[in-house]
Order: structure tokens, then C-alpha cells, then sequence
């Protein structure tokens, strides 16, 4: 790890709703740039994790642009569906991304597996992995999560992905219902974000 201070930041990533997630927990004092002032389109993500593939996206981004970077790699892990959607969680949303088409696949594929889903509690986690690298370099790799559980139908229109079907350990409603400053105080990213501050 060098011990220059970080002035300049790439954050490796093309989803818009974590770009704004990540920019409110960086200092304020370090220029942060977005792959969109680049114009380069995300790599494969090809790893077995959520730490490969975090670290998949922080060196081809920071080799793309000479910058040093920052990714993330997070999805939903239900353990019913044996942790799917896991690492595939923004592949179930389609080429378009499609978060409806997401949370429609997960209702399906628990009805799959059991018709009495409802009468059970679907015990499920956000995880992200941040990574930073230089170049090929690993800086840091970390991991956040948090634990809660399926909510029986969708519900709330704030927040992105999954949100509207979690509802997060000792709370009553989903993120999706929560206020933006209230997830980000708990969530799996601020937890990943927690360990990595001290790399910045
Ligand atoms: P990736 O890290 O870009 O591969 O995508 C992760 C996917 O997981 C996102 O596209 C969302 O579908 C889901 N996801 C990750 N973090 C969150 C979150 O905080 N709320 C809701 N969905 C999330």
C-alpha cells in the first residue's frame, strides 16, 4: 500500500445508483472521476466472487484510465435459492438492466422451490466487495454485508436493484421504503466502505 495520500479516485463503475451511493461516503477533498468521463464499458465479470470480481473491475479500469480505482461488486444472496442470485444479481435484471424483471425471477424461482415459501422466512444478505487497485496492483479488498430477509411482496420505490424485496435484520420495512440516508447508514456498502477508508 503506498503511502502517498489518494487526491485523484476513479470509481469503477457503469450503475448510476451505486456511483451516487459511493461519491456520498468518499472525502470530500479527493477528485472523483466516473467511467462515464471515460466512455469505457465494464469489463467481463468472469470471477467465482464478489471479491474476483470487484478486483476484476478496479485493475481494468485503473489500466484503462492510468487513475487509481475503486469497484465494487455486490448482489443478494438467498439462502432458499442456495445464495442465488449471489454474484449473478444484476445478470437476473437482463441486458437492460431490468430490476422489475429481477425481483420477478426471484418470486418465481422461490415458487419453484416451494409453493409455502410465504409460511417460511426467507433469510437472505446484501455483500459487497470494494476493491482498490493501481494498474495490475491490489491496494485493498474488503467485504461488507448485511443480513435480513425476503419480503413477502414488493414494496417502496426508493433506492435500486433488490431494495424494494429486503427488509434488513430488526427493521419492519424494506430498503426500498427506506430514506436514502437511513440505508446508507447500514448497508453492506457503508459496512465494505467502513474498512476500505482507511486505504484513501
Ligand atoms: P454488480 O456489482 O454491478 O455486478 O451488480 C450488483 C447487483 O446487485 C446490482 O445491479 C443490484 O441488482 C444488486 N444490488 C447490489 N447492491 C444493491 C443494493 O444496495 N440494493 C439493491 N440491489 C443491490
Amino acid at each position: 500500500m503506498p503511502k502517498q495520500k489518494i487526491y485523484k479516485l476513479l470509481i469503477g463503475t457503469n450503475n448510476k445508483g451505486k456511483l451516487r451511493e459511493i461519491k456520498r461516503l468518499l472525502p470530500k477533498n479527493i477528485k472523483i472521476y466516473s467511467t462515464s468521463d471515460f466512455n469505457i464499458k465494464s469489463p467481463n465479470e468472469n470471477g467465482k466472487t464478489f471479491k474476483e470480481n470487484s478486483l476484476i473491475k478496479s485493475k481494468y479500469f485503473s489500466k484503462k484510465t492510468g487513475l487509481i480505482c475503486l469497484a465494487d461488486d455486490s448482489g443478494l444472496e438467498i439462502d432458499f435459492l442456495a445464495k442465488s442470485p449471489g454474484i449473478f444479481s444484476a445478470r437476473w435484471g437482463g441486458k437492460n438492466g431490468d430490476f422489475s424483471k429481477a425481483i420477478k425471477r426471484v418470486y418465481k424461482e422461490l415458487n419453484k422451490k416451494d409453493k409455502n415459501w410465504k409460511n417460511k422466512k426467507i433469510t437472505a444478505r446484501f455483500i459487497c466487495a470494494l476493491s482498490i487497485s493501481y494498474l495490475d496492483k491490489e491496494i485493498a479488498c474488503v467485504l461488507g454485508k448485511i443480513e435480513g430477509k425476503i419480503s413477502l411482496k414488493p414494496k417502496g420505490k426508493r433506492g435500486f436493484g433488490y431494495d424494494p424485496i429486503f427488509i434488513p435484520k430488526n427493521r419492519k420495512i424494506t430498503f426500498g421504503q427506506m430514506a436514502p440516508h437511513q440505508k446508507q447508514k447500514i448497508d453492506h456498502r457503508y459496512k465494505a466502505f467502513k474498512k476500505i477508508k482507511k486505504f484513501l
